[in-house]
């Protein structure tokens, strides 16, 4: 069984990593914020009650989050098991995920924190330009990934521009939001033999290779 969650920082590449291993061993990565999404879209029951949580500026109970969840992982597509993105986000989450999967005998496989430090956290999210045109990335905070003329794309000269929530007023209540929320499931977790700290500071590639290692041979090296 790959049972697999994810702590992880903003900007550390939670996301594609999931759909990197995702794609290695053929198990569905499974997207909190697409499911809620998906409810709202289908007006489905559970939908309207998250709508109508969002319109009132409320958090989404824990219960509703846990409650889609249990409905996505009973798919016969999880069986040989699945990546949870988004998901726990806070110790209530995973107090319930444990206790439900530990109801039918199943228990978390690889627990992955990706370690980011803010100020490199920062940078990508902060430094992040998108052609206006050709939609191709940049960021300007890093030699090489910066454009050649400031302002312009390498490829078509279109003008680049910043998004809206790449904005350093949302990027640190999303950092806050981390640290008050998400950060200690660390200490809730790292005492298990199936935590594992990752390095994620350098390139994806080199984040998923010390996943795959892990998964394949049971250690970080090699
Ligand atoms: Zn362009």
């Amino acid at each position: 069984m790959k049972n697999i969650i994810f702590i992880s920082p903003p900007a550390a590449g939670k996301g594609t990593q999931s759909q990197m291993i995702s794609e290695k061993y053929n198990i569905p990565h499974i997207s909190m914020g697409s499911i809620l999404r998906n409810e709202i879209k289908n007006f489905s029951e559970i939908g309207k009650r998250i709508k109508e949580e969002m319109t009132l500026g409320s958090l989404i109970e824990d219960s509703t989050i846990v409650e889609l969840l249990i409905k996505r992982i009973s798919n016969k597509d999880c069986e040989k098991g699945y990546i949870l993105d988004g998901f726990p986000r806070n110790i209530n989450q995973a107090y319930i995920y444990d206790k439900l999967l530990d109801k039918d005998n199943k228990k978390i496989d690889y627990i992955f924190y990706l370690n980011l430090d803010k100020e490199e956290a920062y940078k990508r999210i902060i430094g992040r330009l998108t052609c206006n045109d050709c939609q191709t990335v940049y960021n300007d905070m890093f030699e090489n990934t910066k454009p050649k003329k400031i302002g312009i794309c390498d490829k078509c000269n279109g003008l680049l521009i910043k998004r809206k929530d790449d904005s350093v007023k949302i990027f640190e209540k999303r950092y806050q939001t981390y640290l008050e929320e998400t950060e200690p499931l660390i200490d809730y977790y790292r005492h298990q033999n199936n935590y594992y700290e990752i390095d994620s500071g350098l390139s994806k590639e080199y984040t998923f290779k010390q996943i795959t290692n892990i998964i394949d041979n049971g250690d970080l090296n090699d």
